[in-house]
């Protein structure tokens, strides 16, 4: 996406949404991730991914809403007791410690992340923590550990390992992947600057329409999948400043896990007179990652009371 057409984007909304923002077929994209989502016969298709680019890039972190996906709509919680997922009132999230751990088959020939292996997946764990101690919300985040296991439908779909068949959790951080994976869903230039995807399904009827079976006028997901790209120089630094070389995880893993909990991206946009994407006002759920960010406060911790706060005690 081109400056012009970014700054047009975000003029016209915090979450600017553009349909093939890059030179990627999505629909295709969609088209065979659905049809693998019905050949296991579920109910369930891919409806929106939004990704957080590095500020230092020249693209904007965006939302892009697939095909097919009736109508177009962008909120989707999970639904308390949903028997099409757990049956529970809680949140289950999972930690594919196997692609963290870098050893995932499609990565031979790629970087890996310069953070230590341990330090990484200690990063995931403590985002879910963070919000699950939001207290606002009665919406326990229960995470299930690590999956010792590779895990990750999308991925799978995509020849990056993973497993198609499996559907481990509500929400699960699937690890590293190579930056042609970033390629392939945000087209070229995806690899260079995304920093990490979460994908949201969502439940369907037969007719192929989202459902809202707890009439709350918001339709029901299904399940989320989150990534991180292996191309940077991912640290572990709560302090973390643009243009110091390296990427704080655990703020990337906090804004990825607040996609997780429905949150949207918030925030306006420009580029400074260095070229450096700048977005305020500050917060984990900005478009693009400037500085180590790892509290859900503010405008994040307003969204997230928003969404959650009537979600019922067990
Ligand atoms: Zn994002």
């Amino acid at each position: 996406m081109n400056f012009k057409k970014l700054m047009m984007a975000t003029a016209a909304g915090a979450c600017a949404m553009a349909a093939n923002a890059y030179a990627v077929d999505l629909d295709a994209f969609a088209d065979q991730v659905n049809a693998h989502m019905a050949s296991l016969g579920k109910n369930i298709e891919i409806d929106y991914m939004e990704y957080i680019t590095d500020a230092e890039s020249e693209q904007m972190g965006q939302t892009i809403i697939f095909k097919n996906t009736g109508n177009k709509q962008l909120a989707f919680d999970f639904v308390p007791f949903d028997p099409r997922r757990t049956g529970l009132q809680e949140i289950q999230m999972i930690v594919d410690d196997v692609d963290t751990l870098h050893a995932v088959s499609g990565m031979e020939g790629e970087p890996i992340p310069t953070i230590p292996a341990g330090t990484d997946i200690a990063a995931f764990h403590s985002v879910n923590a963070t919000w699950d101690g939001v207290q606002c919300s009665t919406i326990p985040v229960n995470d299930l550990g690590d999956s010792g296991v590779d895990l990750g439908i999308v991925q799978n779909i995509l020849g990056y390992g993973g497993n198609g068949a499996i559907v481990a959790a509500d929400v699960g951080h699937y690890g590293f992947l190579p930056p042609s994976f970033f390629d392939a869903i945000g087209g070229p230039g995806g690899g260079a600057g995304i920093l990490g995807v979460t994908f949201t399904f969502r439940f369907i009827d037969g007719a192929g329409n989202s459902t809202d079976i707890d009439n709350n006028g918001v339709a029901d997901a299904a399940f989320r999948e989150i990534y991180y790209n292996t191309n940077f120089p991912w640290t572990d630094n709560p302090n973390d400043v643009i243009g110091d070389g390296g990427i704080d995880l655990e703020s990337v893993a906090l804004h990825e896990m607040g996609h997780g909990l429905s949150q949207g991206h918030f925030g306006n946009g420009f580029i400074n007179k260095n070229g450096k994407i700048i977005i305020a006002p500050k917060a984990s759920m900005n478009a693009a990652h400037t500085s180590a960010h790892r509290e859900v406060t503010g405008t994040d911790l307003g969204g997230h009371c928003s969404n959650w706060a009537n979600w019922p005690v067990n």
